[in-house]
């Protein structure tokens, strides 16, 4: 008889813990996955795939506003029906649901729709009261909003249930400045909310490079969006009318119809028992891991949000990857955290990857800097007073490029070929020697002054 019940018991079907099970079964381990919730995690079923086709749908506000330039004789005061995104959103997020759970199944692994908690080194328990035994555990489980503690934080909602909005809300004020603030903001504006966004200081989108997200914020300005910096949360009071009213500090009241808290997510670990198996937390509450994704317990690995490292969906599955590989494939290998891409899908998006020119500037003395700040074709014939700026930052003596970064249509999708680029470590000549296509906005990729 088999010493486990299964060689690896994963804990959360999202992106990490989805590759990982697959893979591992596929490698020939007898696999199991439990999920709580829905299988395909945070970005399938309330994060990246509802979030990118609101998007999408946000965009039609802009194209139809532009269309009359180029011809079109769009009628004035065209509806606009939230209802019916929704229901086709959640369609499209059921589908993917779907086809996860069937490669999971095609592959062998059986799903346990149910809670699963650590109770030892090589044991959980079950929702339903059974225990389970397994070689090795994988922790996959990810991370949960955070909203600040401040009377009425219940009125709030986060983005968990902000793609299940009965209605559009006509004011909608949003705390923070990170990914989630600046494209909700991005998305409710274009659907004709009056958009508030406060934060504790007055950065926005930390970690990006300054040029770009000034541009972003000078943008958002122009695009109506109301910026309140320096405003710590106070509290939020249902109205009489209904309406929420917000206090902060260093600014007036405001009344919205809707508070989205985008504060940052905190890793999942609260309730799972890994204090039972020796698995180290940091102050966060995430799993501290080794590269090889190896907790303080030999058994246990943890990959993912949970692990707060990069909390990004690619990162997650090639960290699930590198796993499964290394644990049942014989071949081990680790992640590479230098140089991952990141978008932040705002009206207009931008992307980067590498360092920032602060950073650069910091680790090397000096960098050179190349820029171009243009508007792009479609927005000159729109009217589309919209300036696209990419920057390209470089070492000095080699004229490697050690960080590139930009706003504009479509910037994320120019990004990730480019990204290649970076990541092969080419020089700011290689560019240069790559003839420029045209007419398009990448060719200023290779026209950089
Ligand atoms: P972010 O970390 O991007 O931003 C958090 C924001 O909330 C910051 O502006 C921060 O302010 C502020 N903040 C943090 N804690 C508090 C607090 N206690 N009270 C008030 N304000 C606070 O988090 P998000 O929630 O937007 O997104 C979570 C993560 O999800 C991201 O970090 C990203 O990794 C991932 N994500 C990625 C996306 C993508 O790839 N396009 C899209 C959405 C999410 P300050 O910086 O001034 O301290």
């Amino acid at each position: 008889m088999a010493e486990y019940d299964y060689d690896l018991f994963v804990i959360g079907a999202g992106s990490g813990g989805t590759r990982a099970s697959r893979v591992a079964a596929a490698h020939g381990a007898k696999v199991a996955v439990a999920e709580e919730y829905r299988v395909g995690g945070t970005c399938v079923i309330r994060g990246c795939v509802p979030k990118k086709l609101l998007v999408y749908g946000a965009h039609f506000a802009e194209d139809l506003k532009d269309a009359k330039r180029f011809g079109w004789d769009v009628p004035e005061n065209l509806g606009f029906d939230w209802a019916r995104l929704r229901d086709n959103v959640m369609e499209e997020v059921d589908r993917i649901n779907g086809a996860y759970t069937d490669t999971l199944t095609n592959n062998g692994v059986d799903i346990i729709l149910d809670r699963a908690t650590v109770t030892g080194p090589h044991s959980v328990k079950l929702g339903d009261g059974r225990d389970v035994t397994a070689g090795k555990i994988l922790i996959a489980v990810g991370a949960t909003p955070i909203v600040p503690e401040c009377p009425g934080h219940e009125l709030g909602i986060t983005s968990n249930e902000v793609f299940h909005l009965d209605a559009l809300p006509k004011r909608v004020l949003i705390a923070g400045a990170g990914y989630i603030a600046n494209e909700f903001a991005g998305i409710f504006n274009e659907f004709g909310s009056k958009v508030t966004l406060i934060n504790r200081t007055d950065v926005i989108l930390r970690g990006y490079d300054e040029s770009i997200r000034d541009r972003l914020l000078q943008i958002s300005m122009m695009k109506g969006l109301d910026f309140r910096f320096n405003a710590a949360f106070r509290g939020i009071e249902k109205q009489p009318d209904g309406c929420l009213r917000v206090s902060m500090t260093g600014h007036e009241p405001i009344d919205v119809d809707c508070v989205l808290f985008a504060t940052g997510r905190s890793p999942n670990t609260e309730g799972l028992g890994l204090e039972s198996a020796g698995v180290e937390l940091d102050d966060k509450g995430a799993i501290v891991v080794d590269e090889d994704n190896k907790s303080t317990c030999d058994s246990i690995y943890a990959v993912g949000d949970v692990t707060n490292r990069v909390q990004l969906t690619p990162v997650a599955i090639r960290e699930g990857q590198a796993f499964a590989d290394t644990m049942y494939g014989n071949k081990p290998h680790r992640v590479d955290y230098e140089n991952i891409p990141s978008a932040v899908f705002s009206h207009p998006p931008m992307a980067g990857v590498g360092l920032t020119e602060a950073q650069a500037k910091n680790k090397f003395g000096s960098v050179k800097v190349y820029m171009s700040d243009f508007r792009p074709m479609k927005n000159v014939l729109a009217g589309r007073n919209e300036r696209a700026l990419y920057k390209m930052v470089c070492n000095a003596e080699t004229g490697q490029v050690l960080g590139l970064h930009m706003i504009g249509p479509d910037s994320p999708e120019i990004l990730q070929a480019a990204a290649v680029a970076v990541k092969a470590g080419l020089t700011k000549d290689d560019f240069d020697q790559t003839v420029a296509l045209h007419p398009s906005m990448a060719e200023e990729l290779v026209l950089l002054r």
